[in-house]
């Protein structure tokens, strides 16, 4: 069809695609949005309408769409190499240059890495490898993996698992087994009359209290985002982490940082766990490591892990496509314009703070209960009661409401249930800002004038 023949795009789509996370009942009632162009933070839809991407795609284009630089650097390697593989003792240049550059960007202690093309394959490999690393130190009956509920670590039976949303597990026959969980730090919903600072401490205790359950000879490893995002933008409260490390370190069990949306920059430091001094042992990445415009993932190990596993000789692992070398020199490209820009330190003492500075003043809303943010990532709960912290009823359907009303606003932000998110290129100028903010406030305030309805 035409390009603006946007009746023919949705005829087509609504008889051949199905879409993931997608009530598709629905969305074959409504019909898809097209969308056909990016530049900036902006994308436009078949029709022409234009949208301020709050959301940088799904958390990962931070250096903004429609990059040149990027461009080349993929038709360069596509005329070069399209194809070849690290199977049988070679490699590319464009891989090994990537194995490198992360190397740099990531913390002391970090050297090598194994390539997957997600973020869900590479918290397959981290389960993988985690459970490996413990049989070559003798213990094989470590196997056993806590994650927290509610969060989102991919959508693999593996990952899927990891993962602790229930809708999820609801389907499918996950979790696979010698998975557990724990709860997320949610103060603001589920904190009840504690302050922050002690729910932190009481929910990080949690772990201890699993792994006591469990038995620490059969737990291989912790897996959680610095801050979590899909589930809601779960901030931590300041006791959070520094105990769950302490937990960890006790009981001899990894602690595995997923950076898939934390990593490369959005919260100011190049990856989350530096913002919170976490020191993993293991880090899973995708997303912001080719700013979306390539699949690809990775897992970063910290010297003593890979030593483990290169010590032993074979490594039963790897994908076709680990370290692609379309996808490799278009990751090489993205973080050598993050590192040229500077993008990390305008997060951390520029862009960041001017936009956590609006967000916050946000919280006067009526329907805004709490405005978190860090860096570039951000959470804000709409709820019924403010003083009383009251969810509305899920057949409210205000989240669907407000991302309906943001797109008919020129604006792409994600509710999570009643949970606004928002993670913006890292690359948005201050103006940008306003702008999302604004657009925000006026879906806000619709979103208001729809719940008195109800
Ligand atoms: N971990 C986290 C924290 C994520 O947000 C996601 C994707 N939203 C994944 C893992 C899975 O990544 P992918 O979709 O690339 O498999």
């Amino acid at each position: 069809p035409d390009m603006s023949d946007l009746a023919s795009w949705q005829s087509i789509d609504r008889a051949h695609h199905i879409h993931p996370f997608t009530d598709q009942k629905a969305l074959r009632a409504s019909g898809s949005r097209i969308i056909c162009k990016g530049e900036g933070v902006y994308l436009q839809d078949v029709e022409g309408n234009r949208y301020l991407d709050g959301m940088a795609g799904l958390w990962c284009v931070n250096v903004g769409y429609g990059r040149q630089e990027l461009v080349t650097a993929a038709t360069r390697q596509m005329e070069e190499l399209a194809y070849y593989n690290c199977f049988f003792n070679t490699s590319t240049p464009a891989a090994t240059r990537l194995s490198q550059l992360l190397a740099q960007v990531t913390p002391d202690g970090f050297n090598q890495c194994f390539f997957t093309n997600s973020g869900s394959e590479a918290n397959d490999t981290v389960l993988r490898f985690g459970r490996h690393y413990w049989a070559l130190k003798g213990k094989p009956e470590k196997t056993i993996f806590i994650s927290r509920r509610n969060a989102y670590h991919g959508s693999t039976v593996a990952a899927g698992s990891l993962g602790g949303m229930a809708w999820m597990h609801s389907q499918g026959g996950l979790p696979i087994p010698d998975i557990a969980h724990i709860d997320q730090p949610y103060w603001y919903h589920e904190g009840g009359d504690e302050t922050p600072e002690e729910f932190g401490i009481r929910v990080a205790r949690q772990l201890k209290a699993k792994i006591r359950e469990l038995g620490p000879d059969r737990v291989a490893a912790f897996i959680a985002e610095p801050i979590q995002g899909s589930g809601g933008v779960i901030i931590p409260p300041s006791t959070y982490w520094p105990e769950i490390k302490r937990i960890c370190a006790e009981n001899e069990i990894l602690f595995i940082a997923d950076e898939v949306i934390c990593g490369f920059g959005r919260t100011g430091k190049w990856f989350g766990s530096e913002f919170y001094d976490l020191k993993p042992d293991m880090m899973s990445m995708a997303k912001g490591l080719s700013s979306g415009y390539v699949p690809i993932g990775a897992v970063m190990m910290s010297d003593e892990v890979a030593d483990t596993l290169v010590a032993n000789g074979f490594l039963s692992h790897g994908f076709t496509y680990s370290g692609h070398p379309l996808a490799c020199a278009v990751a090489v490209r993205n973080i050598e314009i993050m590192l040229n820009e500077r993008l990390v330190e305008r997060v951390e003492s520029d862009i960041g703070p001017y936009f956590q500075e609006k967000w916050a003043s946000l919280k006067n809303h009526a329907l805004v209960g709490e405005a978190r943010s860090i860096g570039l990532i951000a959470g804000l709960e709409m709820v019924k009661d403010k003083s009383r912290r009251e969810k509305f009823p899920t057949t409210a359907r205000v989240g669907l409401f407000f991302r309906e009303a943001a797109f008919r606003n020129g604006l792409v932000l994600r509710a999570i249930g009643d949970t606004v998110v928002a993670s913006p290129p890292l690359v948005i100028t201050h103006a940008e800002v306003d702008e999302l903010i604004e657009k925000l406030g006026r879906t806000l305030d619709e979103t208001e004038r729809y719940v008195r309805t109800l």
